[in-house]
């Protein structure tokens, strides 16, 4: 029988560094072992080649070199964690076992099981806070209840935050590495794991601990004008983070760390508090999802359950035509090529595309969710459900149900040169700037002339946005709740 050790299971922390149950399991036991585990049962409902199984092989084999780089090794296993973490533990005889706190209610489920099985053996599962600064009851109403406002919810998580600087302290691994089994990393092939390559190498996605690190050195010069670049789809203004975050390659802790400093000398421009609050958004929608799991699929506000959406051929034709980018509203069509392209959306076309989708389409949310759930690299339960909940005004705070994007005003606002419409649609790159974004609205002739036939080069609009609009309202009205 091996010595007694400690295990510890890497599942959305790719990192060896600032690592709560890493570095916990460290300071607890001489021995340490590393486990990573290709969950069987979310990979077999995966298309074949999927760029964020190609991510993750990426980044567990950095992991995996960085853990031997410090004196240890990873082995990578794959089937059904629930059973396999158990009969690891038992092989090694780790006597505890280390992993970081996830809140999807489906991996709650998870843990709940692998702790009875664990305990059951007389070994125990220990898990810590690590993917958020503040979590669960952590920030609450002075009444004591959870928040379902975002803003309230801000200031007290930065209340918080002032009266507890050393919630952004880094869990210490290196100093402690000695304590790692020494051996060799043992990692599944792709094809082992019955996938093929995705495109995310052509598309040069930075992958593991070094690409979130490069990520990061290269949106903090750009920090400061964050607030004003980052609506803007053809401007690179935002981070491209998300899908580190997703994955853990870096330590959040680092980011609010290195945002908070800036912050208080007065270094980080106007972009850094706005910066900030979009990764307060990723906390409040974990937050929310925590202590509402019926949002997985049912409207966060419960009277919004009873809208009647759009359902039959049409309405699946309609739907196919949005998943597409054949709706014939560039800016959405050019957003939803982004997405199928790259497994990328920007933000505000996030919102312009399901807002679409709801309110134009009149389609049900949660058949957009489920889409970019598969197809989004970043795809995060939490932030995905509350973003559509947000467009469909179903959600905590979310946009009033009257407030509908026009897609066409939002193309003008934020892509105004048509810069990301030509990116993706090259159809219609002869339309000058204000052209573009409406084309069915110039003559046959004008469009015949630019070389572009509506229904051949281009899809001829599938719904007029006004007409949409007045039965969107309409389908609402079952919601409107008494005075
Ligand atoms: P940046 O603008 O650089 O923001 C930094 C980080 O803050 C992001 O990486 C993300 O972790 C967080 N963040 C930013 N905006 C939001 C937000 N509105 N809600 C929650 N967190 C936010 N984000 C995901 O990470 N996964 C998803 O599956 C997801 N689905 C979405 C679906 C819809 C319909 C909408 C409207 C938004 C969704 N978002 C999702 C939020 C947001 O669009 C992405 O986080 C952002 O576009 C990622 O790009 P970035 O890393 O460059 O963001």
């Amino acid at each position: 029988m091996p010595p007694p050790s400690a295990l510890v299971w890497f599942r959305r922390d790719l990192r060896s560094f600032d690592h709560a149950a890493l570095s916990r399991a460290l300071q607890a036991h001489a021995i340490v072992h590393c486990v990573f585990v290709y969950d069987r049962t979310i990979l077999d409902a995966l298309p074949r080649s999927d760029r964020r199984v190609d991510f993750i092989h990426a980044s567990v084999a950095e992991l995996a070199a960085e853990l031997e780089r410090l004196g240890g090794h990873l082995t990578a296993l794959h089937g059904d964690p629930a059973v396999v973490i158990p009969q690891l533990a038992a092989a090694l005889n780790a006597t505890d076992v280390y992993c970081n706190h996830d809140y999807e209610p489906q991996a709650i489920a998870r843990d709940a099981t692998v702790a009875a099985t664990l305990a059951g053996a007389g070994r125990r599962l220990h898990s810590f806070k690590d993917q958020v600064i503040f979590e669960r009851d952590e920030v609450l109403s002075q009444a004591g209840t959870p928040f379902s406002v975002y803003t309230p919810y801000k200031n007290a998580w930065l209340k918080r935050l002032r009266e507890e600087p050393g919630a952004l302290a880094p869990y210490p691994v290196d100093g402690l590495a000695a304590r790692l089994a020494p051996g060799v990393s043992h990692l599944p092939t792709l094809a082992a794991l019955g996938f093929t390559p995705s495109n995310l190498a052509t598309l040069s996605i930075p992958t593991g601990m070094s690409g979130a690190a490069r990520l990061f050195d290269d949106f903090l010069p750009r920090l400061a004008n964050y607030g004003a670049a980052r609506d803007f789809p053809a401007i690179k203004g935002p981070s491209y983070l998300s899908l580190h975050l997703r994955f853990g390659t870096l330590a959040i802790r680092h980011l609010v760390r290195t945002v908070w400093e800036l912050m208080a000398r007065g270094a980080g421009g106007e972009g850094a508090a706005v910066w900030l609050a979009e990764l307060i958004w990723r906390e409040f929608y974990a937050m929310i999802l925590y202590h509402h799991p019926h949002v997985i699929s049912h409207a966060f506000k419960p009277a919004y359950d009873a809208i009647v959406w759009e359902t039959g051929p049409q309405a699946d034709a309609a739907f196919e035509a949005w998943c597409a980018g054949h709706t014939g509203y560039p800016l959405v069509d050019a957003a939803m090529a982004q997405l199928n392209q790259t497994g990328y959306m920007h933000n505000r076309l996030r919102m312009v595309t399901a807002c679409f989708l709801i309110k134009d389409l009149g389609i049900d949310w949660r058949r957009g969710e489920a889409y970019f759930a598969l197809h989004l690299n970043d795809f995060d339960l939490a932030s995905n459900n509350g973003g559509w909940q947000w467009a469909s005004s179903s959600g905590c705070d979310a946009q009033p149900y009257f407030r509908i994007f026009n897609p066409v005003t939002q193309s003008e606002k934020f892509d105004p040169a048509g810069r990301f419409i030509r990116r993706y649609l090259p159809q219609l790159d002869a339309l000058n700037d204000k052209e573009i974004h409406a084309p069915w609205l110039l003559p046959p002739m004008l469009l015949a002339q630019k070389g572009i036939t509506l229904g051949r080069d281009y899809p001829a609009p599938l719904v007029r946005h006004d007409a949409a609009r007045e039965r969107t309202l309409a389908r609402y009205a079952v919601v409107k709740t008494p005075a």
